[in-house]
């Protein structure tokens, strides 16, 4: 019965019951049936660090990866970090699209063979929000951009557009990808508003829900303050003993730049110093990126590092950041037939929206022919 439950999506129990764990005082038996549901057959094969996760469920299986994460925080055991680390290599290497996305009718195919992979069903909603979680454990543990630059494209490209901007509350299950698809007029389109309890639903909701989540990454004893999202919010950053105020300009197609503005409101009586450290996206380029303190300009790390600023923040204080924001293409993996002969599929990434365009060698013009997302 246990095995065969494995078998059905089971979601996140390995997740849930370390977690219980943790709470209950350490109670063995809520340890050993996490570990039931710690899948051996899919772990394992991670474990030895095999690329082979084709044909496997993809949001049976991302789950019970977030549970893996959560048994080395309980436990320890660095196994289960490797594992969490090398899952998230072989999904990005091989399994996703320009926009953070996996999936293709609920499953993976073959690795870097993605160009044939596009139509109407891909990116269950849920793999998307449960890759989050994988990027932000893995960020929590090493600070390393990769992953950074990772939660910004899937939450742009893969949340906040599943839900229908005419009609809160109606969710979409799959992001198609096919070339001359739309949202409305895929294979399921969009849901409804009373009768659709897709799981889509469940994590959709929950995604909305969480909007101010993987902003800001605390550093307690030093302290430090990672802003890896440039989203307009205040923080009560209490370790820190600041207030901390973020706006960030609305993007318009006149203004090439994505501009930031943190403003200060130091505790009662705190004297102490601390350290920001604002993400320089990988998106960007040096060229005409710009910080001030207080008017006076900073030097800025190359793009895909973090700009460090330590300092006794006091009311006054105004830190600005300009990036330009630019365009780039991603080719994608493999080849797509079926508009033209030795096509090749191209993903443009302005700021971090994707825009999808075919370019094919018999035709040395691009031909622009598909809705950006
Ligand atoms: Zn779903």
């Amino acid at each position: 019965m246990h095995y065969l439950s494995l078998n059905e999506e089971t979601g996140g129990m390995n997740d849930v019951l370390y977690k219980l764990f943790s709470i209950t005082e350490a109670d063995p038996k809520h340890l050993v049936l996490a570990h039931l549901f710690d899948k051996p057959c899919f772990l394992g094969l991670l474990a030895v660090q095999a690329d082979d996760i084709s044909g496997f469920h993809a949001n049976t299986h991302i789950p019970v990866v977030v549970g893996a994460q959560m048994r080395y925080e309980i436990t320890d055991d660095p196994l289960y970090k490797e594992i969490g680390t090398f899952f998230m290599d072989v999904v990005n290497s091989s399994h996703s699209y320009a926009t953070g996305g996996t999936s293709v009718g609920e499953f993976w195919s073959d690795p870097k063979r993605l160009a044939s992979t596009l139509q109407t069903e891909n990116e269950e909603s849920c793999t998307t929000y449960n890759m989050l979680k994988v990027s932000r454990h893995l960020f929590r543990w090493t600070k390393e951009m990769a992953y950074a630059d990772y939660y910004e494209r899937a939450l742009t490209n893969g949340v906040l557009g599943i839900q229908r901007g005419t009609e809160p509350g109606v969710m979409i299950y799959m992001l198609p990808q096919y070339p001359g698809s739309s949202k409305a007029k895929s294979n399921h389109g969009w849901g409804t508003l009373y009768d659709s309890f897709w799981c889509c639903y469940g994590t959709g909701i929950e995604s909305f829900s969480k909007l101010g989540d993987s902003i800001y990454f605390e550093e307690r004893e030093a302290p430090g303050l990672y802003i890896i999202q440039y989203i307009s919010s205040s923080l009560d950053w209490k370790s820190g003993q600041i207030l901390l105020h973020q706006k960030v300009d609305p993007i318009v197609s006149s203004d090439p730049y994505l501009r930031v503005t943190l403003t200060f409101s130091p505790k009662k009586g705190t004297s102490q110093a601390s350290t920001l450290h604002l993400r320089i996206p990988i998106w960007t380029n040096s060229e005409g990126a710009t910080a001030t303190i207080n008017s006076q300009s900073l030097p800025l790390p190359a793009p895909g590092s973090f700009l460090s600023v330590n300092r006794k923040w006091s009311s006054s204080d105004k830190l600005t950041l300009q990036i330009p924001i630019s365009l780039r293409t991603e080719a994608i993996k493999g080849t797509f037939f079926g508009f033209l002969l030795l096509m090749q599929y191209f993903m443009v990434l302005t700021y971090l929206l994707v825009i999808q365009v075919v370019t094919g060698t018999s035709n040395p013009g691009r031909e622009i022919l598909f809705q950006t997302q």
